[in-house]
């Protein structure tokens, strides 16, 4: 965190500053990679987030792992999901 100054890195390339609060483990922590020092300490497997990009990073990683969502529209013009 300190080395990116607290700040959200993926903001940042956006050019928004934005308060980092969570660091995010691009390889995820689990059972199987948590006693490996470079996933869990390793520098390059580390990212400052603000709440909102780290949700959405993994959101994206969920949506990415399920089958697609399918959608309809009601007689109303709502969209069902
Ligand atoms: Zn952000
Ligand atoms: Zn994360």
């Amino acid at each position: 965190m300190k080395s990116q100054s607290n700040l959200c890195e993926k903001c940042r390339s956006a050019g928004l500053i934005v308060p980092a609060e969570i660091v995010h483990h691009k390889v995820h922590i689990e059972p199987n990679t948590i006693n490996d020092p470079n996933i869990a300490l390793g520098w390059d497997n580390l990212q400052a987030l603000c709440r909102s990009c780290h949700a959405a990073v993994h959101e994206a990683e969920y949506n990415k792992n399920k089958t697609p969502s399918r959608y309809s529209i009601d007689e109303n013009g709502n969209v069902i999901i």
